[in-house]
């Protein structure tokens, strides 16, 4: 059969130049993104039977291979699971689609711009591609589980890779690896060693549920030995959390979270009783760049009795915590269940909200533990759980105990609500805010100056959904929240502030201006008025106050409304 050649897409050239020529320190997890991508294609394949039982696939013994070589110099990772088609393994292997990875090269290029690019390459891991740091030339043999025809994909990572069709390929997926010729001083780094590889997947892969097994090893006496099942395959969710390592637990959470660094918070949960469940939650440590788009993929798995169900199972958190990965394996579900029922379910409705308490004690205990952790975690994740101020009233005190925002007062210059209340002196009834695309437009802003004149702290909120939460939330502890841009703002005298009758005196003299201003400007504003709230500009834009600020204008403009 003819033999097609073709080209990498460009980022993933770059990302195979990396690989190649990296001095990685850390090459071993070369081996975990293989064995977690073989784990990922028997967790779909078990679904798909599940779901169409006519699937011309065998199920009976699903498992992850692994045999060496020492002669060849070769490793090979095999699965029985769903395999790719030939499309697909010129779609998924010829391109970076993983957004992970795309936003990796981004952050790489930037620190490569500059300083050292070393400690960044050491915390990742970049799936298929890492097996090019230990090997000079990668073959796949995969044949999508229902289909006829297998395809071999092969190439030495320089550019250009290789498809062929192949009758008699095995169902599910092997990767080939032609090894880099042995270090004669480093034998800690040869991949056909028994004993390395046997250490690398207790490692990392001891939690994968599928069975990993190793052939084709020899005996003492030389005669073949049978398959030896290299892990644990103990659920990690399931055991307690002095049994557990934090690294291991940090393996499961790259495994699903797709991710390659360490994550902010683990957060366990085992719920007894009459709807058993047991959840195990990442927070990550950085916020995705796609958390503010629509087809943002919430990161929990959904396990029915240790058998994996559902990747992006959106129904187990409310929205505004989507960013957080994990898996929940519930005992009583049944393993057809549809996302469909799962929006409808009593239970999964119990266990959303029984979980999202659980993850904001766990921020709140950051909170009171932990400044800098909350620190991180308020910068990545705090714009995206102010939606839930919005829209889970339920939560809304809870929300707003571990919320913080940047504020006028003091050299940190971020505050809880609590603070702020707690340092406002006798006579300021209400919690003063200014919103703004940025810190830059709000410092400039005029409305700032009397506030800033008169030492009145001023809460200064730059997200999209700070207009949209101050409006829902309306006050905190009896005290309302206001706009200092919105409306009458009346600040009090001030000892060098003019006098009732001054005020009076300066009303009628500059009556004729505003008369005269307020028909210039007939169709453009409201009203026209004297002013106290300026110091230094001679003059503001004011908004109604039940008007929509400006910013929030935009918003609903862009959201098409
Ligand atoms: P990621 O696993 O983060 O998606 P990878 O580079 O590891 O990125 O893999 C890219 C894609 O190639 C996978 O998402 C999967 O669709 C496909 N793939 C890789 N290995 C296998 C395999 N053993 N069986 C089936 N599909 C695979
Ligand atoms: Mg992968």
């Amino acid at each position: 059969m003819p033999t097609e050649t073709f080209e990498f897409q460009v980022e993933a050239r770059q990302l195979l130049q990396l690989m190649i020529h990296s001095v990685y320190s850390n090459k071993d997890v070369f081996l975990r993104e293989l064995v977690s991508n073989a784990s990922d294609a028997l967790d779909k394949l078990r679904l798909a039977k599940l779901r169409d039982d006519a699937l011309d696939a065998d199920v009976s013994d699903l498992h992850i291979e692994l045999e060496t070589d020492k002669d060849a110099r070769t490793l090979t990772v095999r699965d029985n699971g769903v395999g790719m088609s030939y499309d697909e393994v010129g779609q998924l292997i010829g391109t970076i689609a993983n957004s992970g990875t795309a936003q990796f090269l981004r952050e790489l290029r930037e620190a490569q711009e500059g300083a050292g690019t070393e400690g960044l390459i050491g915390q990742f891991g970049v799936g298929f591609y890492s097996g090019f740091m230990v090997a000079d030339e990668v073959t796949l043999l995969t044949r999508r589980a229902g289909e006829g025809q297998g395809t071999r994909w092969t190439s030495r990572g320089e550019g250009t890779y290789t498809l062929e069709r192949v009758d008699d390929a095995p169902q599910g997926t092997s990767v080939t690896l032609y090894l880099k010729p042995a270090d004669p001083d480093n034998q800690l780094h040869d991949y056909t060693s028994v004993w390395k590889i046997k250490e690398i997947v207790k490692r990392y892969s001891d939690f994968i549920t599928w069975p990993i097994r190793l052939v084709g090893e020899t005996g003492e006496d030389g005669a073949a030995a049978g398959p030896e099942t290299l892990n644990s395959m103990k659920a990690l969710w399931a055991r307690s959390r002095e049994e557990v390592s934090e690294e291991e637990y940090h393996e499961l959470y790259k495994h699903i979270g797709h991710d390659w660094r360490e994550p902010l918070e683990t957060i366990q949960l085992q719920a007894e009783g009459t709807f058993e469940y047991q959840a195990l939650l990442f927070v990550p440590s950085h916020a995705p760049h796609d958390l503010f788009t629509q087809n943002f993929r919430h990161g929990l798995q959904l396990y029915v009795k240790r058998v994996f169900i559902m990747d992006d199972c959106e129904a187990l958190l409310p929205p505004y915590l989507r960013f957080v990965k994990g898996v929940v394996d519930a005992q009583d579900l049944s393993l057809n269940v549809s996302r469909e029922i799962l929006q409808q379910d009593r239970h999964i409705r119990m266990m959303q909200r029984r979980l999202t308490k659980k993850v904001l004690a766990s921020v709140k205990s950051m909170m009171t533990g932990d400044a800098e952790r909350y620190a991180t975690f308020w910068r990545e994740f705090g714009a995206v759980l102010k939606e839930g101020l919005v829209t889970d009233t339920d939560n809304r005190d809870a929300l707003l105990a571990v919320a913080s925002f940047a504020t006028t007062h003091g050299d940190d210059g971020t505050t809880t609500l609590k603070q702020y209340v707690e340092r406002m002196p006798d006579g300021q009834d209400d919690i003063w805010f200014i919103t703004g695309e940025s810190r830059e437009s709000i410092d400039n802003s005029p409305h700032m100056e009397a506030f800033r004149e008169r030492g009145i702290e001023v809460l200064l909120l730059t997200d999209p959904v700070d207009e949209v939460w101050v409006d829902a939330v309306g006050e905190y502890e009896g005290k309302r929240l206001r706009s200092i841009a919105k409306g009458e703002v009346d600040l009090g005298a001030r000892e060098d502030d003019k006098s009732e009758g001054e005020r009076e005196q300066q009303a009628e003299e500059y009556a004729g201006l505003l008369d005269w201003m307020r028909e210039r400007l007939d169709e453009e504003v409201k009203e026209v008025r004297l002013s106290t709230r300026l110091t230094v500009s001679p003059a503001c834009l004011v908004a109604d106050a039940n008007d929509l600020t400006p910013a929030l204008e935009n918003m609903y403009r862009a959201m098409g409304q």
